[in-house]
């Protein structure tokens, strides 16, 4: 069988986490056995799809190495096939015309709840029915309405959630295209799976409603039906679904906020699914082993500390010279240690590239420390033994080890502990308290800006 997965995002907004996630299960779907993958854009909601949007979610999936091998495709572009398609539906009795107002359904609706009947379109233009009623067609355009079986029930097997099934009389007989033509979502989604192809359907649990609908057309065409895939919901720490309110939830936020985007995918590509204890692995790897076997059938819990710290272990195994790039237009200023070495110092520690880009600062601009935290540092057990250090660093070899050893000696003759020297140390040449091991910042800063902070702290060498 030759595998064809899709995704077909709505562009109303960003391309959410959730959304990624979609993708990137049915991507690595078709990529595990060798299929297509086709992108679609479901534009027929005119009034909230953008163009801003299209691009936002294009270049969230570039970003994340979503790639595609067909589209995309746009409904809004295929607007004559829809049609052509309704009526040949028309044709063959499973769909029909209906001029019911808005008016007439609101009346239908209001007398439905007053006799607590599940508010429903009562099919009053299908064909029999408005010729017994004698109803005529007024002069405007009509929808199309889907004749939905009013018996029996309808299901699937989902490859996720097994066998659902829904009674049919659930279902009314929905609006399958509008009367300005433009399609409803279940209509377009029906034509396209078939027009492209698609043998599985993978996207959000969030749509298993429309999916009887769905299947009734799809036999009404009379194709073979896709597999269906619904893959679980994303929820926030606090159990409600995922939204703003939780923080970042678009793709490109997250890249804005210095994810790396193989670290985001690695964790998308837990939410809802597992591979035993497995937690860091490349794509590669979740293409190896993506199975609907292994999808959980229950709601996933996305935890923003668990994506940092997905993140640090991908920062911490990147390259320099990537990571260095990354970093570069994240700095105000640039003069000083080659950016290469210094993320190689700091980035086993670092759970984002702003935050790799906060700690390379300190080698790149100093913040003069205020005179209450100098006059804290410097005492007279500390000021001796600081000049001393000065003065050793005049003709120390420039390099780590033997840094360290000139810091050991000033130690031990002066019978401190390392912090004792080194957090005084660290403020008269950084500003700052916190920084990596000080011979390592020594070894970057260079003898001449040393020597020259030490100096003005100091007094005369
Ligand atoms: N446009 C729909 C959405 O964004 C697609 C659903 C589907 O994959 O069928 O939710």
């Amino acid at each position: 069988m030759n595998i064809r997965t899709r995704f077909a995002p709505s562009p109303t907004g960003f391309l959410h986490i959730g959304g990624a996630r979609t993708a990137l299960f049915s991507w690595a779907y078709a990529r595990r056995h060798g299929g297509k993958f086709i992108l679609r854009v479901e534009d027929t909601d005119v009034e909230r799809s953008t163009v801003a949007s299209v691009n936002a979610i294009l270049e969230s999936m570039k970003w994340l190495g979503i790639d595609w091998d067909e589209g995309p495709f746009f409904q809004m572009q295929r607007l004559p096939r829809y049609k052509e398609v309704a009526e040949q539906l028309i044709d063959a009795g499973h769909a029909y015309r209906c001029w019911m107002t808005r008016e007439e359904l609101d009346l239908l609706r209001e007398s439905q709840v007053k006799q607590n009947l599940k508010p429903r379109y009562d099919g009053r233009w299908r064909p029999e029915r408005a010729k017994a009623a004698g109803l005529v067609p007024p002069a405007r355009a009509p929808v199309v309405r889907f004749r939905t079986p009013e018996t029996g029930d309808i299901g699937w097997d989902d490859l996720v959630k097994g066998p659902i099934s829904f009674p049919n009389q659930e279902l009314d007989d929905l609006v399958i295209l509008r009367a300005d033509g433009v399609p409803t979502y279940n209509f377009g989604v029906v034509v396209d799976d078939l027009d492209m192809e698609i043998t599985h359907v993978i996207r959000g649990d969030d749509h298993v409603n429309n999916t009887p609908r769905q299947i009734h057309i799809f036999n009404a065409i009379g194709k073979v039906l896709p597999a269906f895939a619904h893959l679980p919901m994303i929820l926030g720490a606090d159990g409600e679904r995922l939204s703003k309110r939780h923080g970042a939830v678009s793709v490109t936020q997250y890249r804005d906020e210095g994810f790396l985007p193989e670290a985001l995918l690695n964790y998308l590509a837990r939410l809802g699914w597992s591979h035993g204890d497995s937690e860091v692995f490349p794509v590669a790897q979740l293409v190896e082993w993506f199975d609907f076997r292994h999808v959980s059938r229950s709601p996933a819990k996305f935890d923003p500390d668990k994506a940092l710290w997905m993140n640090q272990q991908y920062i911490k195994n990147a390259g320099d010279a990537r990571l260095a790039a990354l970093v570069s237009p994240l700095l105000e200023a640039k003069a000083g240690p080659p950016l290469e070495k210094v993320i190689a110092l700091l980035k086993d520690r670092a759970n984002s590239l702003q935050h790799l880009a906060e700690s390379a600062r300190l080698f790149y601009v100093y913040e003069e420390p205020t005179a209450g935290k100098l006059a804290e540092a410097l005492n007279d057990r500390t000021r001796p033994a600081l000049q001393m250090l000065a003065q050793k660093l005049a003709d120390t070899p420039w390099e780590r080890k033997s840094l360290g050893a000139a810091l050991s000696e000033v130690l031990k003759a002066n019978g401190l502990k390392m912090p004792e020297l080194a957090m005084p140390a660290r403020l008269l040449i950084t500003g700052r308290t916190q920084t990596p091991s000080l011979d390592a910042v020594l070894e970057l800063l260079g003898r001449d800006l040393v020597l020259a902070r030490f100096a003005r702290h100091l007094g005369e060498r």
